[in-house]
């Protein structure tokens, strides 16, 4: 009789915290209130796969000879986003066309020479201090030894394009006067195939100070489909959402049930996932500063760092949805009436 009610009392004290614990998580929820749908469904329609095509064959050519960091092609891919920005006009946050971030020789190893980031950025109208980082890494792995090149379609001229197209059109929100309240960071990392190197840079020399960022939404590889989802592709892996920021885990969902209805697989983000790729990419760097991030990636595939990674492979249906998901996503981050709380600071989940 005595060990039944200790036992009892524990089911209740156990039931007491878990019922209070979801009571928080619903009040989360319910913070979160979906802003300016009109609009988002509006400029959600003018990032389209042709444009998105358009844009990735040309990353992904012969031309820019694999994208190695330092190398002759990763400078020509750097050159030809800094053209994009300007032909847009869509400002440098250093100011007239200084849109690289120069990383030195020293801060490589390996012979590794002076590489650059590029930065494009629009500026908040209410709260301009506060900033998003939308981010992608523009390098990739140059040529084999006998000179095949490494395209990197989806390895990352997927997620390259795609900040490309919310650039766009946030910008084109902008003229008609819509502009974000909060400012935005359009931030193409090199030197992330030779160990997430641009975004240590980032972090290390931010280019607007990091206590002020709010969120780092980063993609790499957004247009393909791995083998896990052959007969139902609609579907992107997002990582770390709830990893520091409960809200921006629902805020995510919001926005997809609201906009994209796209299938959010989480099996990579479970603690004990094998492959840790919520350490593998830039988005740790930023994480790693107690900056909440969302990693956005189709999983692994058979032409997976293979010179075989052409943009006649990539789904661009699937991609402009995708793509349209992380804008809704920034617009919601960017424009809701309260900034995005981190847990520790989130008095919904700390009372
Ligand atoms: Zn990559």
């Amino acid at each position: 009789m005595k060990t039944l009610c200790i036992l009892s009392a524990f089911a209740l004290v156990g039931t007491c915290a878990t019922t209070k614990y979801t009571t928080k998580i619903q009040n989360i929820k319910d913070g979160i209130q979906i802003v300016d749908s009109t609009l988002v469904v509006n400029y959600l329609k003018t990032i389209t796969s042709q444009e998105l095509k358009k844009e990735l064959y040309e990353f992904s050519s012969d031309t820019y000879e694999g994208r190695e960091t330092g190398e002759k092609g990763q400078k020509l891919a750097a050159q030809f986003l800094k053209d994009y920005y300007i032909k847009e006009n869509i400002a440098s946050p250093f100011g007239e066309a200084m849109y690289y971030q120069i990383i030195p020789e020293s801060f490589f190893s390996n012979n590794i020479k002076a590489s650059e980031n590029v930065l494009a950025y629009i500026e908040g109208s209410e709260k301009p201090n506060e900033l998003i980082i939308i981010s992608a890494h523009l390098d990739h792995l140059g040529k084999d030894d006998i000179g095949n090149i490494y395209h990197g379609a989806d390895d990352n001229g997927s997620g390259t394009v795609a900040i490309m197209e919310i650039a766009q059109a946030f910008n084109q929100a902008k003229k008609e006067g819509h502009g974000p309240k909060r400012s935005i960071l359009f931030l193409h990392l090199t030197g992330e195939e030779i160990g997430t190197r641009g975004s240590l840079y980032y972090i290390q020399n931010p280019a607007f100070p990091l206590e002020n960022t709010i969120a780092n939404l980063n993609i790499d590889m957004i247009g393909r489909v791995d083998n896990i989802h052959v007969n139902n592709k609609n579907y992107v892996y997002l990582i770390g959402a709830d990893r520091l920021s409960q809200e921006l885990h629902y805020l995510s969902e919001k926005v997809n049930n609201a906009f994209c209805h796209i299938n959010l697989d989480y099996r990579y983000n479970a603690e004990n996932d094998e492959n840790h790729y919520y350490f593998r990419s830039d988005h740790y760097n930023f994480a790693s500063q107690g900056i909440p991030v969302i990693f956005y990636f189709n999983g692994e595939h058979k032409d997976y760092h293979k010179i075989t990674d052409t943009p006649d492979k990539i789904d661009y249906q699937l991609l402009e949805n995708r793509t349209r998901l992380i804008f809704a996503t920034a617009w919601q981050l960017a424009n809701q009436s309260h900034t995005l709380l981190v847990d520790k600071k989130n008095e919904l989940l700390l009372n």
